[in-house]
């Protein structure tokens, strides 16, 4: 991965920053239920656009019906789309199940590669999918770079960039090899328990060493005036509606 320049600071309260928030969420981990790197690299295909919980419905049919990467690259695409309909764009995901499939039986002898480079080849596969089988199945450090991933980081001041695979790279310089996955799964419980897209920053735990925290409590300080409202907005992500989180917010310590 490409080194790139990181926020002023980040590398410094990485690691201290998620370790207060991974000790708030010990719960944090994948939740999509799998055996193996295969039914992790499918669920995590099907994951796209729909919840885990909905994934979780289906697998368990998926994966008694086609056990192995050589059982699903020889099933009909119409069975596989019956089967994960619920899980929404159902024909492009069957479509990508089968593609995948029969890689991993052609190049691969029916293995999930360890490897990033070559697991992005895979149709249907991109870096965060890559990634959380990485971490989560073959105990290759990754760093999958969700939307809520995204969204945390560039609000704490640990990235900056919407761009995830920038962002990737700029928390994989910021943080140990040893970290990266559960960092991920971390932020990952932060963005939708409290740093949601409307943040409850009043419950936050590290509103002290929040970026976004910061500038948006000097933009209610009464001696700042109007010029300095809305300064900083991090990318993708909306900010407190000041009439109303402005009475919530505490005073941040000191
Ligand atoms: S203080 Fe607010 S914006 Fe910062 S991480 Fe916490 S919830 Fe998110």
């Amino acid at each position: 991965m490409t080194a790139v320049a990181r926020p002023r600071g980040a590398k410094a309260r990485a690691e201290p920053t998620v370790e207060v928030l991974r000790e708030l969420y010990p719960d944090a981990h994948c939740a999509l239920d799998h055996a193996n790197a295969y039914e992790l690299l499918a669920a995590t295909i099907l994951s796209a656009q729909s919840t885990d919980m909905r994934v979780n419905m289906v697998t368990p049919t998926l994966f008694a019906k086609y056990p192995t990467p050589a059982d699903l690259a020889v099933a009909d695409p119409a069975e596989v789309e019956t089967i994960v309909q619920s899980t929404g764009f159902f024909r492009a995901k069957a479509r990508s199940l089968l593609g995948m499939s029969k890689a991993l039986v052609e190049a691969y002898d029916g293995r999930v590669p360890p490897d990033i480079d070559a697991l992005v080849m895979l149709p249907g596969v991109g870096r965060k999918t890559a990634n959380v089988v990485l971490g989560h199945a073959l105990g290759v450090p990754g760093l999958p770079v969700d939307r809520h991933v995204l969204r945390v980081a560039n609000r704490i001041g640990l990235a900056e960039s919407d761009d995830p695979e920038t962002v990737e790279a700029q928390l994989c310089g910021a943080l140990p090899k040893t970290r990266w996955t559960r960092a991920s799964d971390t932020l990952i419980l932060h963005g939708r328990r409290i740093c949601r897209p409307q943040p409850l920053c009043d419950q936050c735990a590290v509103q002290d060493d929040c970026a976004y925290y910061r500038s948006s409590s000097k933009d209610r300080t009464p001696e700042k005036g109007r010029a300095s409202r809305g300064s900083r907005k991090s990318p993708g992500a909306k900010g407190p509606r000041k009439s109303h989180d402005a009475r919530k917010v505490r005073k941040p310590r000191r």
